[in-house]
């Protein structure tokens, strides 16, 4: 992608973007959203506002009244050239937190990068990266979640003093951090791993030297969420770069 080229195309879809915002937060919520306006394609959106539609989505997730927008055929066909959405979500490979149903978003709204525990190296981190220096994707949201079954076998096999199996050994490895963190927190390990997980994950991000002097700027911001599996329901731990 170039990305002179695809500014240029965000920059060009602006207007839209500011009269799209009102249809999405307090429009009727039974109906599809009007199209194809949406706000996650204006080059204008902010960290802020970006953390905004993803809060209001994860509402509508929660209070069951999904709009499942930017999932039509037309706005299939209107993304065949070009991409640019309005987040990165780095988020664990369990099935129960797909980022585009628990945000109520669509296609070409969202980067969406998992791994287990979303943890990092330097492939994983890549894939991160593209979004905000190649697109000028305005938030990355790190979401970690309850009974973590990465997190659960990282903590059992450290415990236990056992090598994971095959490739799960670097997954447990890549936690080792966040459970030697944990164990000085106290209480339920598997939880405080997780929660420690997220503000670490945040942190490797926050000082990554390719989004730093973006985050630092306020074109970049970070948030590290803890989400309930049974309500869906998101609970922040971590912002930086912007203020939610
Ligand atoms: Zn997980």
């Amino acid at each position: 992608m170039d990305p002179t080229s695809a500014l240029d195309r965000r920059r060009a879809l602006s207007a839209l973007g500011a009269a799209a915002l009102c249809p999405l937060v307090g429009g009727p919520v039974s109906a599809r959203p009007a199209e194809p306006a949406r706000p996650g394609h204006s080059p204008s959106l902010g960290p802020g506002e970006a953390w905004r539609l993803l809060r209001k989505g994860n509402e509508y997730w929660v209070g069951d009244r999904l709009r499942h927008p930017d999932q039509s055929s037309a706005h299939r066909h209107r993304l065949a050239e070009a991409q640019h959405p309005f987040a990165v979500v780095v988020t664990c490979i369990d099935s129960r937190l797909s980022p585009e149903i628990v945000f109520d978003q669509g296609i070409g709204d969202l980067f969406v990068v998992r791994t287990g525990a979303h943890t990092l190296d330097d492939l994983v981190t890549g894939s991160i990266e593209y979004g905000p220096l190649q697109d000028g994707t305005p938030l990355i949201v790190v979401l970690g979640h309850q009974r973590c079954g990465a997190v659960s076998a990282a903590v059992s096999a450290l415990d236990g003093g056992r090598r994971a199996p095959g490739h799960l050994a670097d997954v447990v490895e890549a936690l080792r951090p966040a459970v030697t963190e944990a164990r000085r927190a106290g209480g339920d390990l598997v939880e405080a791993t997780v929660r420690a997980q997220i503000t670490r994950t945040v942190a490797v991000l926050e000082h990554d030297p390719a989004l730093a002097s973006r985050v630092g700027s306020g074109r970049l911001g970070l948030v590290g969420a803890y989400y309930e599996l049974g309500t869906g329901r998101l609970n922040v731990l971590r912002t930086k770069g912007f203020t939610p």
